[in-house]
């Protein structure tokens, strides 16, 4: 089963939007075992999306078409669809009625050309919108499966889910399920490399690896003839990595980010945390603030930019700034020391260091970070050099003192999550 998806829109070619549904369809298709030989992007032009749609029927038993749906006369994707299969639009009196009462709960009039949405095409399957006007739609013709999606993603996504994916597991013959291996506090090298014997010749189950800043995901994916056998090839494998990897697997759940496994664990503990922030300016606290529950745990976030502030609030000493600079460990460990002593937080972590572009010297070079981290009253502090611009360095310093927290806090309760 091969797949190629298509997305309509002008503004993708101009480079307005990025094609993050071009990303979410082609994951998406990995997942269920579905091979995606071509991406296509074209503009909202009849002859250009004909062109691309008769190319694709011709190499691919799925077209995900995304985009294009709308009310306006640039939205030509399901016109043109019908007119390359041969089919002819008809007014679908339920989708009208759909269009009606999603305008009538918005207390919105709706525009003639809002009815454009409730043709269809002769045959066609519906896929209902909750999220939006426009409906999905499949069309099968000759074996082949055309499938037709609004463009924006708040639409699409729940859309695939709901619908899509149960008709696409349907026409692949058995089932594929995969387990993610996230870990984090380890590099995607050395990772590649204790994992290289695995990933030599692997053909059920498979292993792909995913680099995300400060973490690596595995994808552990396997295939039988019912889900029961598929995860049964799965276990072995995930017990493998998790024997391999310990304690730096935060999680092997889909929806658990970093953060979340470190509120996880502040929560089991019933520990409080406190942050305080210099060169990633609060970006740490918001990433923990991200998790719904953090209220129950974390007491204050701080953004002691200046040296001034890391003295006044934190009680870093002066000497301290003067002696070995705001960037240093010492000022680090001073920073979550005082923190802790000023928040009474269980856990108090603090970042510092130069993102850049300018700052930097040859002693304490651009990227260079320090992390600290008390436990209660258990300090660690480490050195990192992070490369890229400010952004990414500021982001790399914010998934670098996740993972110490959540290793510290190991450590302190001398704790493995995933023991062999
Ligand atoms: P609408 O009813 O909103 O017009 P539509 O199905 O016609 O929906 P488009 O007009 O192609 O879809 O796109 C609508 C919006 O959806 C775009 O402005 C963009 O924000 C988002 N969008 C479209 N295609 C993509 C894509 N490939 N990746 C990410 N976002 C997209
Ligand atoms: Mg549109």
């Amino acid at each position: 089963m091969v797949a190629e998806i298509i997305s309509v829109g002008t503004e993708i070619l101009l480079g307005n939007i990025v094609n993050t549904n071009a990303a979410y369809l082609s994951e998406q298709c990995a997942l269920l075992g579905i091979n995606c030989y071509y991406q296509d992007v074209v503009g909202d032009n009849r002859e250009r999306i004909m062109g691309i749609l008769r190319t694709a029927l011709e190499r691919a038993d799925v077209l995900l078409i995304g985009g294009g749906l709308g009310p306006t006369p640039d939205d030509l994707t399901k016109e043109t669809c019908a007119e390359v299969l041969g089919k002819q639009l008809y007014m679908d009196e339920a989708v009208k009625t759909s269009i009606l009462d999603f305008f009538n709960r918005k207390g919105i009039t709706p525009a003639s050309n809002n009815f454009k949405q409730a043709l269809v095409p002769e045959g066609a399957v519906v896929l209902e919108n909750p999220n939006g006007t426009a409906p999905g739609l499949i069309l099968e013709a000759n074996g082949k499966h055309l499938i037709l999606l609004p463009g924006p993603p708040n639409e699409l996504v729940p859309m695939f889910e709901e619908k899509v994916k149960p008709y696409l597991q349907n026409l692949v013959p058995g089932t594929i399920y995969s387990k993610m291996v996230k870990l984090c506090g380890v590099g995607e090298s050395a990772v590649a490399e204790q994992i290289a014997d695995l990933i030599e010749g692997q053909t059920n189950p498979t292993i792909a690896t995913y680099a995300k800043t400060g973490e690596v995901h595995l994808r552990v994916t396997a295939k039988a003839e019912d889900e029961k056998a598929a995860k049964q090839l799965v276990k072995p494998m995930v017990k493998e990595l998790k024997e391999r990897f310990g304690n730096h697997i935060y999680s092997t759940e889909n929806d658990t980010t970093l953060e979340k496994a470190v509120v996880d664990l502040l929560l089991a503990n019933k520990l409080t945390v406190a942050t305080a922030e210099s060169c990633t300016g609060g970006l740490l606290a918001g990433r923990l603030i991200n998790v719904a529950g953090v209220s129950d745990v974390f007491k204050n976030g701080l953004i002691t930019y200046s040296n001034k502030s890391k003295h006044r609030l934190l009680g870093v000493k002066k000497k301290t700034l003067e002696k070995h600079g705001a960037v240093s460990k010492e000022t680090a460990e001073e920073m979550a020391k005082g923190l802790a002593a000023l928040t009474k937080a269980d856990v108090a972590v603090s970042v510092t260091g130069i993102a850049g572009p300018d700052g930097g010297t040859d002693k304490k070079p651009v990227g260079l970070i320090y992390i600290s981290c008390s436990v209660c009253g258990k300090t660690t502090t480490r050195e990192f050099t992070f490369t890229g611009n400010r952004a990414k360095v500021r982001e790399a310093s914010v998934a670098a003192g996740l993972n110490l927290m959540r290793e510290s806090i190991l450590e302190y309760y001398s704790k493995e999550i995933f023991g062999s």
